[in-house]
């Protein structure tokens, strides 16, 4: 279990807190397209109100460079925020972030208010986490939550420079629930516990691999990244995506799975194009056998036979990284017959990583997981092993 203070550890009552989100919605022309991580935090949002905290929230929203852009202002969200709260939350228009709002704020909250300051990322000092900013902000607070799962691999002021200058710190149900299930799911598995990994590169992958068959009793290997290890093993691969570089790390993994005692599954049969499009014709072929002018597309169908089948022993399972290009709707069949098989699942499922999510998502399956990780990038450094940073800067129990 997650060994840092938590919103249940401290009292909050008539004291700033300083709530860092991660509020880095998907936006277009100002309207926000999807508002699963502002949903994500209400929990947290709600209990530091509702305990009677004066709530003053930041966050970040895509990447300004330190300097201000309208177009990524926090405003949209305030308003999105306020409706899914049922509760106003004042947006604070300092473009400085602790400006003179935030500063008045900080003395004429009620108790149970909440107001969202500025993007921090218009602040050059942000992602260089430099002292001055963080004191700023910790000028604002009598205590500092952070929430912000998504942004946990990343050392900056608001996620973990400002901890050096607030007394009290702990961090928000999001963050907690994130820790505890892939936290519990990576070193306390119910097994068998059973890896699905896919998605674009071997390359972007190697620590998820390296550390995860440590863990794991089933590794299966999909999508892009397969052509590699079946390059590795003396298959003609085509078109495909294919990392040169790294077929002898291919061949270290799969030496490891054996020693490991890992049950390593490759794709077997492939679906293959001659390009990455809905209209171009498809067929289905051996993954050893690839002709020239055809790239791996997606997985076939006696491999998502064997990859469910695989499955259906599992305990706990941790997916990251479609099993084809399943943005392209005709390619999309193995990521959606794997999802499904994993929703089917008497086991704990658990989805890391960006597109893994958004494809579940989209394809429909989030309420079948038992969790979907909010964090992209913060959850793929998670299975890799790695301490996240605004994690690591929470006071301990
Ligand atoms: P995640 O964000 O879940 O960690 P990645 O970013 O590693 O996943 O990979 C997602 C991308 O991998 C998707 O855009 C998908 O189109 C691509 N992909 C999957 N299979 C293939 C393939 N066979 N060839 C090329 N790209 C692929
Ligand atoms: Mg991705």
């Amino acid at each position: 279990m997650l060994n840092k203070k938590t919103i249940d550890d401290i009292d909050v009552k008539g004291k700033v807190v300083l709530l860092r989100c991660d509020f880095n919605v998907p936006m277009k022309d100002g309207v926000i397209t999807d508002d699963t991580r502002i949903e994500a935090a209400l929990p947290t949002i709600a209990k530091l109100s509702g305990d009677g905290g004066r709530v003053m929230i930041c966050s970040h929203l895509g990447k300004p460079k330190g300097k201000v852009d309208e177009s990524l202002t926090l405003a949209p969200v305030a308003e999105r925020l306020s409706e899914l709260l049922g509760q106003e939350v004042l947006f604070l228009k300092d473009n400085e972030v602790v400006g003179a709002h935030a500063k008045w704020f900080k003395y004429n909250m009620t108790e149970g208010q909440v107001v969202l300051l500025e993007n921090t990322r218009f602040r050059p000092e942000e992602e260089k986490n430099e002292d001055s900013f963080s004191q700023e902000l910790a000028s604002l607070a009598d205590v500092y939550v952070n929430d912000a799962f998504g942004t946990a691999h990343r050392a900056h002021c608001s996620t973990v420079g400002v901890t050096k200058f607030v007394k009290e710190t702990a961090v928000g149900y999001l963050m907690e629930k994130e820790l505890n299930f892939l936290g519990n799911a990576v070193d306390d598995p119910v097994r068998p516990f059973a890896a699905v990994l896919g998605g674009s590169k071997v390359s972007s992958k190697i620590s998820v691999i390296d550390n995860l068959l440590e863990k794991v009793d089933i590794l299966i290997i999909g999508g892009g990244m397969a052509y590699t290890f079946v390059k590795s093993q003396g298959g003609h691969v085509g078109l495909s995506l294919v990392e040169d570089d790294y077929l002898q790390y291919a061949r270290d993994m799969i030496q490891k799975a054996k020693e490991k005692n890992v049950k390593l599954l490759f794709t077997k049969d492939i679906v293959v194009a001659p390009e990455i499009s809905d209209d171009a014709p498809f067929q289905t072929v051996d993954v050893m056998n690839i002709p020239d002018d055809l790239m791996g597309v997606d997985i076939g169908e006696k491999t998502i036979e064997m990859f469910s089948e695989a499955l259906k022993e599992a305990k706990t399972v941790i997916w990251n990284g479609p099993m084809g290009v399943f943005e392209v709707p005709n390619f999309s069949k193995g990521t959606k017959a794997i999802a499904a098989a994993i929703a089917d699942l008497d086991a704990i499922t658990i989805i890391g990583g960006g597109d893994s999510a958004a494809a579940a998502i989209q394809l429909g399956f989030s309420d079948k997981m038992t969790h979907i990780s909010t964090g992209g990038g913060a959850s793929l450094e998670f299975l890799e092993g790695k301490e996240l940073p605004g994690v690591t800067a929470i006071a301990d129990k």
